[in-house]
């Protein structure tokens, strides 16, 4: 059997984490078993523009690397991929269970059902519907519409026994027929009911494995009894635990931002992010800059990498102690019998401590592209950078090391990409480094040092260093800060050492002379 998963997204605009979630478990099943995966659009209820509300969801897919064998962009022998093209399939399917007597039309109105589920609750019995409306001929039908009523069709659903199925997740489940409805498979405007659209499909694209979103269980019983019905093949099911909230186990929601940004771990996400995308002038409003949707790792600079990783460790497990896999390794590994049945929490604070462990592992030269767009937008490096520019991005971010967790925390070190005139001085970092009175004689003259040291490295500027530390009977606090300050505006940043061979000895020095004058002509 060739194994054929599908992700099922309606086009909404936006691609949740717990989405992503579903889509990266049915990926990583399909190509651990060498079969494929299909993205199929559930567009039936849609509204909006559709193409433009899946733009962003095929654009998440893409970035982390989710590639599809069958849907949009694509196609596949079994296209078209889109419900809302497909409801010829449907109503054909609705025409199989009429016949076949698995389906009826039903002429009750909404009140009249509702008036017979009250009454089973008033009697605390399980609601079944009388089918007092149901038409069994042409002529049955002809009589209630002369009534001026509207006819839906209905399944027959079975009222007695159980259904048992083995999920591939949460093992054996049993269902009782009686706590099912004769659920609606056509409205009285003709358009079919989703259950039966998705029934249709999983058929039609010779889906092997159903893994979903547990919410989708209660579904099950309904679509089982279409798929048998209808002589369909019934695909093995897997329902995913969701990806809960942070420190709670409800489902994680893009709607209840309010209520995470109380937890410190998701505000401080959320902070980083806003900080950045402020520098790159892409600062968004709260409800758009959501880390429950994908966009936001995207546009802050997380490697998709990371994301993978980290996603498919949110309910799921190799061992107790392995957490860092490479894509081929999570494809290796994948099985949903490793999937765990609890919901898990997204846990913002491991999130980025995967995000770390991912960059650690690249190469400078592999993060000097990443950041490279980060400095672009904010204006601080230009479109066609040169060689020279190359060379000092890879030097800040080799000296940044970790400090550089996201390839948006670039914008963190911005001293190295303006010019002396642009540098922004913090004025409390300047009171505190100048507040000394000898401050400004000992830049003077550590200012004289710099003028001759030969090389100008890492190594003899800091032998230098130590030598004028003795020589002056000072702390070596008491040069290191005004030193900062002057070359970098700022009381934390790169190493020192690192800050001057960035800069170079002209820059270097031309920033200190800057400070020394500004401090004489503006006394602290
Ligand atoms: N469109 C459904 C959803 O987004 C997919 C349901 C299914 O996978 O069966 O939840």
């Amino acid at each position: 059997m060739t194994v054929r998963t599908r992700f099922a997204p309606s086009p909404t605009g936006y691609l949740h984490i717990g989405g992503v979630r579903t889509a990266l478990f049915c990926w990583l099943f399909a190509r651990r078993h060498g079969g494929q995966f299909i993205l199929r659009i559930d567009d039936t209820d849609q509204q909006r523009n559709v193409e433009e509300a899946l733009a962003p969801i095929l654009h998440g897919l893409k970035w982390l690397g989710i590639d599809w064998d069958e849907g949009p962009e694509v196609g596949g022998p079994y296209a078209p991929y889109y419900q809302s093209q497909r409801l010829d399939r449907y109503r054909a399917a609705v025409e199989k269970l009429l016949a076949g007597g698995h389906a009826y039309h039903d002429y009750a109105t909404p009140e009249e059902i509702q008036a017979e589920r009250k009454a089973a609750e008033a009697e605390k019995r399980i609601f079944t519907y009388s089918r007092r409306f149901l038409a069994e001929t042409p002529a049955d039908c002809a009589r209630f519409e002369a009534e001026g009523r509207k006819g839906v069709v209905r399944l027959k659903m079975p009222r007695e026994g159980k259904l048992v199925l083995d999920d591939l997740v949460r093992g054996r489940v049993e269902f009782n027929w009686a706590n099912e409805q004769d659920h609606v498979v056509q409205r009285a405007d003709g358009s079919c009911l989703y259950h039966l659209a998705n029934v249709v499909d999983d058929e039609d694209f010779h889906i092997s494995h159903v893994i979903r979103a547990e919410e989708h269980l209660s579904n099950t019983p309904r679509q089982v009894f279409l798929i048998q019905a209808l002589g369909y093949n019934l695909p093995q099911y897997a329902h995913l635990p969701f990806v809960a909230e942070p420190g709670s186990k409800n489902k994680l929601s893009k709607r209840k931002l309010d209520k995470y940004l109380k937890n410190k771990d998701f505000a401080q996400l959320v902070e980083h992010g806003n900080k950045i995308l402020h520098a790159i002038g892409e600062e968004k409003p709260p409800e758009l800059l959501n880390p429950v949707m994908v966009d936001f790792y995207e546009s802050v600079g997380y490697l998709p990498e990371a994301i993978v990783n980290y996603l498919t460790l949110l309910g799921w497990s190799w061992d107790d102690k392995t957490e860092q896999f490479t894509r081929e390794e999570l494809i290796e590994k994948f099985s949903l019998d490793r999937v765990n049945k609890a919901p898990a929490s997204f846990d913002p604070k491991k999130l980025l401590a995967f995000q770390l462990r991912h960059m650690q592992v690249l190469p400078v030269e592999q993060k000097v592209p990443l950041v490279l767009p980060y400095l672009q937008k904010a204006g601080l490096l230009s479109e066609q950078p040169n060689k020279l520019d190359f060379g000092k991005v890879a030097a800040v971010v080799r000296a940044a090391g970790d400090r550089i967790k996201v390839a948006g925390d670039v914008l963190d070190f911005p001293e190295f990409f303006v010019s002396d005139e642009q540098l922004v001085v913090d004025p409390d970092a300047r009171g505190k480094a100048f507040g000394k009175p000898e401050a400004v004689d000992l830049l003077k003259k550590w200012l004289e040092i710099l003028q001759t040291v030969k090389p100008f490295d890492d190594p003899t500027l800091e032998k230098r260093l130590h030598e004028f530390v003795a020589a002056e009977g000072i702390k070596i606090g008491q040069i290191i800060h005004p030193l900062r300050v002057a070359l970098t505006g700022k009381a934390v940043g790169l190493g020192l050492f690192d800050t001057f061979a960035i800069l170079g000895r002209l820059v270097s020095m031309s920033r200190i002379k800057r400070t020394l004058r500004s401090i004489e002509s503006m006394p602290l």
